[in-house]
């Protein structure tokens, strides 16, 4: 999918740092029986046809696309099979140090960790400008993976859609709900 997308070319990812990166992804989820590395590859995959089907090719930088993909392989790193309201009233040292979209703040941790560390820094051939570009971008994609702001966000996509004033290109707000 990184190939295919021209990201590996195009941001100059060496083969066996993104091969690494991979497998410590794959590494850092749990044999939890929903939210695994099996449920994190579908997702990408799925997102991934949409790009490649659904027109997104030439909406979506490749600053985006690539946020994407890593958001999408990450958005669930280290889940207990637990949700967020769970963590809270546990009193999960993960709900005291972040209050709202518990597990969501956590994936975004863990996948920053990753991005980060050795010998799996996909992401070190980016400026820093670009790098915290991507960063942003990876952020809000896994942080709106939390359903309650996935609720939200999902009507107001399907009020744009419906009132056929959509600018995907032009405006900033359409495309981020699109992400
Ligand atoms: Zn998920």
């Amino acid at each position: 999918m990184f190939i295919d997308l021209n990201l590996v070319e195009k941001f100059r990812i060496n083969h066996e740092v993104l091969c690494r990166w991979v497998a410590s992804v794959k590494r850092n989820y749990r044999p939890v029986s929903y939210h695994n590395w099996r449920h994190a590859f579908n997702v990408c995959q799925s997102c991934f046809c949409m790009i490649k089907t659904g027109g997104l090719e030439s909406i979506f930088s490749d600053y985006e696309k690539l946020s994407l993909l890593v958001s999408c392989l990450s958005h669930d790193l280290d889940h207990r099979g637990t949700n967020n309201a769970f963590q809270a009233k546990i009193e999960h040292p993960l709900a005291r140090l972040y209050s709202t979209s518990t597990m969501e703040h956590h994936h975004y941790n863990q996948c920053l960790m990753l991005l980060q560390s050795e010998g799996c820094e996909i992401l070190s051939h980016l400026t820093s400008s670009e790098y915290a570009h991507v960063i942003k971008l990876v952020q809000h994609a896994i942080l709106s993976t939390d359903l309650a702001i996935y609720f939200k966000k999902r009507n107001e996509f399907f009020n744009v859609v419906k009132s056929g004033a959509a600018d995907w290109l032009g405006n900033d707000g359409h495309r981020e709900l699109l992400r």
